[in-house]
């Protein structure tokens, strides 16, 4: 499904990513892990096209992407993101949180915008919570309305930035086992994580990325349990 070839991404003196190879193949759960500044999020939110590169390709089913003649808006409808803070507009409900984009900027008719809306608030649990404001949700319904907004045009690959870390830890399992179930269903999904225990269960291969460097990567038992090399041993020191 994607393919990022050694892509170089610097702000100012700065390089964040020096060259980045990854592969995310269909139906995969990949676990981008690491430390704060490693790269997790612009990688992120370079293969969701949200940064220019400096240098390299990304392609999605086998076309570039990342080509300037390649119009950004429809390759990233291809493609759903989730951030850290749940970013839902405020002042809408969260049914018109969902049927905002395809209908103000792809066009799609108000009946069938909502009708995929519902389904999705379903498959999220929230199916009674269309017509609620956001400040009436918990932050885990939140996040799962995120989701469901990610997921509005099925999307190919299903890109997920540390989706629970901002939450209160009584709220982190609901979301946690929603991905855990759209992973099950056969999504295809590319996360940054620091729920190491989450990483392992649902992952089907971890990245450990230091200092814009892709250092290791392999199944979750093999990362974490019998690491390769030493950047990666002393990180998950530092973390458990
Ligand atoms: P965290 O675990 O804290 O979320 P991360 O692995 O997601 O960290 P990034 O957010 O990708 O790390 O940041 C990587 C580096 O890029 C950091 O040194 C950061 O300061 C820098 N950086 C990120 N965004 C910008 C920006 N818009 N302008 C300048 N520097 C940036
Ligand atoms: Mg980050």
């Amino acid at each position: 499904v994607l393919q990022v070839r050694d892509i170089v991404k610097r702000y100012g003196p700065n390089t964040v990513l020096a060259g980045i190879d990854l592969d995310v193949h269909e139906h995969e759960v990949v676990a981008l892990i690491g430390s704060s500044g490693s790269g997790k999020s612009t990688l992120l939110r370079c293969v969701n096209l949200l940064e220019d590169l400096d240098d390299g390709r990304i392609l999605l089913d086998g076309v570039d992407v990342s080509d300037p003649r390649v119009d950004a808006d429809v390759a990233r409808r291809r493609m759903g993101i989730v951030f850290q803070s749940f970013n839902l507009f405020p002042h809408m409900t969260v049914l018109d949180n969902i049927t905002l984009a395809p209908r103000e900027v792809h066009g799609v008719p108000r009946d069938r915008a909502e009708a995929r809306a519902r389904e999705l608030l379903a498959r999220v649990g929230l199916a009674d919570r269309a017509g609620s404001y956001p400040d009436r949700l918990s932050g885990g319904q939140q996040q799962r309305v995120a989701i469901a907004r990610a997921l509005a045009y099925s999307p190919r690959l299903l890109l997920l930035d540390e989706i629970t870390s901002a939450l209160d830890p009584e709220l982190v399992g609901e979301v946690l086992a929603l991905v855990r179930e759209l992973a099950a269903q056969g999504a295809t999904i590319l996360m940054a994580t620091h729920e190491m225990g989450f990483a392992r269960q649902v992952a089907d291969r971890i990245c450990f990325l230091d200092g814009g460097r892709l250092v290791e990567q392999g199944p979750p038992e093999q990362v974490l349990g019998s690491p390769k090399h030493d950047r990666t041993r002393q990180f998950l020191k530092r973390i458990i």
